[in-house]
């Protein structure tokens, strides 16, 4: 058994491939169980955040395509055919249980700024209380490539922070993880739980390719790194375990556990990482990249080689190396011209009326990219 007792807040993702069949029609006995089992979990006082795939399979259904359309103006024709089809089923799924629930729609750029992120949290934090269920997806039918998150595995774990979830379940086409791909190999053993996400369990996933959803392995340890390093634990599992979510949420032994990293970094930390796309980079030359790997110090104009991009001042911002890693990521006291401008610098040649900060990053708005940070 797992040590559940504290989890009264929880997010399930739903796969495409676990909702959706391959003549593209909806599977109403998976929907009909998820509401079921919620069900249960609200009689006993857990809240519950469903983030849900489905929208483009089922709007290709609705106009025959198919194959997954390529064209983006068509690709989002289907989220919005598809969404409202499937708030529908889910709809009238949750009536018979006597659940209502309410949806929203994101992208990216919702987690990227402080107060819209707040009023996020303000509006789930509202249904959640209210024993609401809220139903959550990509705004796919707005989504272009500069604001969406991409696949729903990630939107599930960007919302572990703001609804402080304590448990975040990944329901899939797939147990869990094996330590080779149990397609292939026979002996391929199922893990239990996993403690440290490092290369090696990287390694362990070959690539995933399913014809309905977007999510692979990949985006399961990604996830499964944003959320434990915000303070939540994760399960991936089968979705044919829906029925023993109840079971899942109490602590039985189902599908692969990544626990919950306790006080890694601040939320501050977090969303600088994970909910902020850095809007362009400076390159820093070596002798500021050694002094970045022994503390955590202020970026200075004097070590700044190049800058790239067209940002503000205040906008969050890689820092690269010579070679191009990206070592940190901070927020900016200066736009990307004013760095033009004083790069290479000695604060007494900048300083003035205009130039009033000696850092271009202050190091307390700044994050290294350490390793066990990275996905
Ligand atoms: N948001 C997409 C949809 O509803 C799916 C993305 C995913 O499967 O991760 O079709």
């Amino acid at each position: 058994m797992r040590d559940f007792k504290d989890v009264k807040r929880i997010i399930l993702k739903i796969g495409s491939s676990s909702l959706v069949d391959n003549k593209l029609k909806i599977k109403e006995d998976v929907i009909d169980k998820l509401m079921s089992s919620f069900k249960s979990l609200l009689d006993k006082n857990i809240e519950i955040c469903l983030v849900t795939s489905g929208a483009i399979a089922l709007g290709r259904g609705e106009l025959g395509l198919e194959k997954k359309p390529q064209e983006m103006a068509l690709k989002q024709a289907c989220a919005a055919i598809g969404q409202s089809k499937l708030m529908e089923y889910y709809n009238e799924a949750a009536y018979k249980y006597g659940i209502i629930c309410g949806q929203i729609l994101l992208n990216h750029d919702d987690f990227q700024h402080r107060n819209r992120l707040n009023f996020l949290a303000q509006s789930l934090e509202a249904m959640l209380k209210n024993k609401v269920i809220p139903i959550i997806n990509e705004n796919d039918a707005l989504a272009v490539d500069e604001i969406k998150v991409g696949d729903n595995d990630t939107l599930a774990s960007l919302l572990v922070p703001v609804i402080n979830a304590d448990l975040l379940i990944l329901f899939s086409d797939i147990d869990g993880l094996y330590d080779k791909n149990p397609k292939e190999f026979s002996d391929a053993k199922f893990i239990n739980c996993v403690d440290r996400i490092d290369d090696e369990i990287y390694k362990m996933v070959g690539i995933n390719s399913s014809n309905v959803g977007t999510g692979g392995m990949k985006t399961k340890l990604d996830a499964a790194i944003i959320t434990t390093l915000a303070e939540g634990n994760m399960i991936i599992c089968n979705s044919n375990r829906i029925i023993d979510l109840e079971k899942i949420v109490l602590g039985d032994d189902i599908g692969t556990l990544f626990k919950a990293k306790k006080h890694i970094i601040s939320s501050r930390e977090h969303w600088i990482i994970y909910r902020v796309k850095a809007s362009g980079d400076i390159l820093i030359d070596d002798g500021a990249v050694k002094a970045l790997n022994n503390k955590k110090i202020s970026i200075l104009p004097k070590g700044i080689i190049s800058v790239n991009g067209n940002f503000l001042a205040d906008a969050v911002i890689n820092i690269k190396d010579k070679s191009g890693n990206v070592i940190a990521k901070g927020i900016t006291n200066y736009s990307s011209s004013e760095i033009d401008f004083i790069k290479g610098l000695k604060t007494t040649e900048f300083l003035s009326e205009k130039y009033r900060k000696k850092e271009v990053i202050h190091a307390n708005n700044l994050v290294i990219i350490r390793e066990d940070l990275l996905c």
